[in-house]
């Protein structure tokens, strides 16, 4: 699928809902992300567009002839989850954001719909936007692979295979969580020396990782694998990932088979889905391999794509401890890098997860791996920003951190500039540490 750039991304174009022209929003006219909300005591989860500080209800838009869709559409807009919408693939999510985008402009011809239909983000609880059937977590940074590997085998930090191969592993989707769900610090087996059995306690290594997440749209078969070409008409959706995770659990039991327990208790998600034909104006070229590196295989090999791969999203993760809140202090910067640092692009990652035949399903979940970027402040979790706690931070307060203590809470956020653009935003994907269960 080719660069389509259209009516819905003119950089000119307004809306009628006063709060998607106002400085600072992340919902534009230009993005129109799609969600999945519950109004408030109602039990019925209903899909919806992001724009400004208001949510438009599809169906109910759909159903009283206010949002344009061929009569098709209704049965996966009426849905509780998107996964039917996505399914459809690239085209249809292009029909319900042309529709979206000519019911919303501000010199739309269409009647405005009832009252009824938009609804104020802030007073909806927002859900998972996707059953998630499948989670796969990548590992495509390779400043992030290096600054571990750094810690963990100081003399050769990459491992040989890294530049050949996206690392990656299976990871669980039931516990992927909606933003604002706290996550409670996991127990687990540690062995904090080598000279002693390890024991079963709570975390003391509590970790977040700054990720973004891939959302499949269009289906593969099982046995057919994705070519690079094609790679993108199976991703409907970029979102914010926190992969949670507990240091020192991982670091006893990851070998040789990877990360467990020490990731699989929560992994937070955002809400609203940014689609890739939103994302379009911010396409960037990946970032440079180092000379030297070997050229991708054949079946990783980008060509001409490449100048257009990667994705320039501005990720910045904020932490505030129980006590800053309390005494109304805004979240800290903890650190700030960009999506398109990534070593592996969203396209490659699709094509090596289906080159052995494995298939996907509308739903399922890739993430990107800890974004970091190479300068000071840019490294997207706490295992490498106090490297490994040797280096604490101090927040606001004067309290000190290594990794989380309970009560402490990471926000983090996506942001698209360019110039000549609106930016459009990502909203946040915010998680609260809470005490780990008493039998601990
Ligand atoms: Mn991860």
């Amino acid at each position: 699928m080719t660069l389509q750039l259209d009516q819905t991304h003119d950089p000119r174009a307004t809306s009628w809902v006063p709060s998607a022209q106002r400085a600072g929003t992340d919902f534009p006219i230009q993005n129109l992300p799609l969600g999945v909300f519950r109004r408030p005591g109602s039990g019925e989860s209903r899909i919806g567009v992001a724009i400004g500080d208001q949510v438009l209800d599809l169906a109910r838009a759909m159903a009283i002839g206010a949002l344009q869709l061929e009569p098709g559409y209704y049965d996966c807009v009426a849905a509780p989850r998107l996964n039917s919408l996505l399914g459809r693939g690239r085209r249809a999510l292009q029909a319900v954001r042309s529709a979206v985008f000519a019911l919303l402009r501000e010199d739309s011809p269409l009647p405005r719909p009832s009252e009824d239909c938009l609804v104020a983000s802030a007073a909806v609880e927002l859900l998972l936007p996707v059953e998630i059937g499948d989670y796969t977590d990548f590992y495509a940074s390779i400043h992030h692979a290096t600054n571990v590997g750094k810690m963990l085998r100081p003399d050769q930090p990459l491992l040989p295979n890294y530049k050949w191969i996206p690392i990656g592993y299976h990871g669980r989707a039931s516990s992927i969580v909606a933003s604002g769900t706290p996550v409670q610090r996991p127990v687990g087996q540690i062995r904090p020396s080598p000279d002693a059995p390890p024991s079963v306690h709570a975390t003391k290594a509590f970790d977040y990782e700054c990720e973004v997440g891939l959302v499949v749209g269009k289906g593969s078969a099982l046995g057919h694998p994705v070519p690079l070409g094609e790679a993108e008409d199976h991703l409907a959706a970029l979102c914010l990932v926190n992969d949670w995770s507990a240091r020192d659990i991982q670091a006893w039991e990851y070998q040789p088979l990877g990360p467990f327990l020490a990731k699989n208790f929560a992994t937070s998600l955002s809400p609203w889905l940014v689609t890739l034909d939103a994302l379009e104006p911010f396409r960037v070229p990946l970032a440079d391999r180092e000379p030297g590196d070997p050229a991708p295989l054949d079946y990783l090999a980008p060509g001409e794509r490449g100048s257009r791969a990667g994705f320039a999203i501005e990720l910045e993760v904020g932490i505030t401890s129980l006590r800053m809140r309390s005494e109304g202090i805004a979240p800290m910067r903890l650190s700030r890098c960009s999506f398109d640092r990534m070593y592996w692009s969203p396209a490659q990652l699709v094509a090596h997860h289906t080159m052995n035949g494995c298939n996907l399903r509308p739903g399922d979940l890739l993430a990107s791996g800890t974004v970091s970027g190479p300068d000071p402040g840019s490294q997207g979790c706490l295992l490498e920003l106090t490297w490994r706690g040797s280096h604490p931070i101090t927040l606001p307060t004067g309290e000190v951190r290594r990794f989380l203590e309970d009560g402490d809470e990471i926000v983090m956020r996506g942001t698209c500039s360019r110039d000549g653009y609106p930016r459009i935003g990502f909203g946040e994907c915010r998680g609260v540490v809470l005490a780990a269960s008493e039998s601990a």
